[in-house]
């Protein structure tokens, strides 16, 4: 039997970490290579320092921390998560899955067990892409799903670059960011969704993700005066936005109950009170459980982007930037996730994830699993998003049990 991790620790470190970045409704805001994430990382480091872990940072600034192993040329075992949040972030997304690794860590240095293969925890940049877009950027980067050149040269909502944020916070590593040969990767997350919770299970398999197509729209009309401009003359970018936004949620409510979609940000020019709006720029996704529903989605979504345009005399371009998915995750780690649950008497249910995970950027490279722990309440990206430290407790021991054995 593997030792026990020790599930108070755990708990207040995810509290220690979760008070960086303090929003007044209790949660977390650390937007990636913010201040507050530079801090959140240092905590990090600072934690594992007694570990005696290699830790090795990469220019797109991933930490990776690793454990020797008895066989020093073996491949690692890899797992971890991220610890940036959303602006309205709540404790646990990421953190959780972070702070499970830097406990298989702890439990393991505890007990002096020494595993066959090296371990590697794994805090990946900009999980969220609230601050940079697209999400998953530091996995994308590390699995050539996008080039180092390209992510470098995004930019935030102010004009600032990831190049200069990861120099500003000081986190641009040496190493060119490239796969490890680890022999697996995996990821300990909480659901974010209701499922878990309302089935009463332990831990959830994820067996696999929805498949995501994510899209900036940019709406052209003309500028004209509120006033002199008679209404059968305007051009309104801003109106003709408005009918998108809720013609995503009509695609989505169609679409259930595998699918989803929302309009998540908006910018609009000059925006100005006198002015009818004349350039709306919008992002949207559209999301399936099955990856054919999805591409059927995207293109009711052109449709209606095309009658919009044709009725109000507005250009809509589609940017169609970001997908991911569909990922089926390795069914044999699925296998062995399952087996350690039954082993602790957890209770397990699979299940497909339906957010974004740098899970999927693994996939594409070594076998690759995920395990979900209930949030109460299916709440998250919210202050209020929660799991108790029992359920994180039960995740983490899952993670350790199988690391120990794919690690032996
Ligand atoms: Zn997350």
């Amino acid at each position: 039997m593997t030792p026990s991790i020790n599930a108070d620790r755990l708990w207040q470190s995810i509290l220690e970490l979760a008070r960086i970045g303090p929003t007044s409704e209790g949660g977390s805001c650390r937007l990636a290579l913010s201040v507050e994430d530079k801090e959140a990382r240092a905590l990090l480091l600072d934690w594992c320092r007694p570990l005696n872990l290699h830790f090795e940072q990469d220019a797109i600034g991933n930490m990776f921390l690793s454990r020797k192993g008895r066989m020093d040329t073996a491949a690692a075992v890899a797992f971890g998560s991220h610890l940036d949040t959303v602006p309205t972030g709540g404790r646990f997304d990421g953190t959780v899955g972070v702070l499970a690794g830097l406990e298989v860590m702890r439990t393991l240095h505890d007990a002096n067990i020494t595993t066959g293969a090296p371990l590697e925890l794994v805090n990946w940049t900009n999980e969220e892409g609230s601050r940079f877009r697209p999400a998953m950027m530091g996995s994308r980067v590390h699995a050539a799903n996008m080039s180092l050149e390209a992510a470098l040269a995004i930019t935030d909502d102010e004009g600032t670059s990831v190049e200069a944020a990861l120099h500003d916070s000081g986190q641009a590593g040496a190493l060119v960011p490239s796969p490890r040969g680890w022999t697996c990767w995996l990821e300990l997350h909480i659901e974010q969704g209701p499922v878990l919770e309302a089935s009463g299970a332990d831990i959830g398999i994820v067996t696999g993700t929805m498949h995501a197509r994510y899209f900036q729209l940019m709406v052209t009309g003309e500028p004209s005066h509120v006033g002199p401009t008679t209404m059968d003359r305007r051009r309104d970018s801003l109106a003709a936005a408005a009918e998108i936004i809720l013609a995503v949620e009509r695609i989505a409510l169609a679409a259930e109950p595998g699918g989803r979609a929302s309009a998540t940000w908006i910018e609009n020019y000059p925006n100005a009170r006198g002015n009818v709006a004349n350039i709306t720029r919008l992002h949207c996704d559209v999301r399936h459980e099955q990856a054919e529903n999805a591409v059927a989605m995207e293109h009711e979504l052109r449709g209606v982007l095309n009658a919009i345009g044709l009725r109000r005399g507005v250009n809509i371009a589609i940017d169609p930037y970001a997908s991911f998915g569909p990922v089926a995750f390795d069914t044999r780690l699925a296998d062995l996730l399952r087996d350690k649950a039954s082993m602790r008497q957890l209770t397990t249910r699979d299940m497909i994830a339906a957010a974004g995970h740098d899970s999927v950027l693994m996939a594409s490279l070594t076998p690759s699993a995920m395990l979900f722990i209930p949030s109460v309440g299916g709440i998250t990206h919210n202050p209020r998003e929660y799991s108790t430290k029992e359920q994180i407790a039960r995740g983490a021991q899952i993670l350790l049990d199988a690391v120990v054995e794919l690690a032996r």
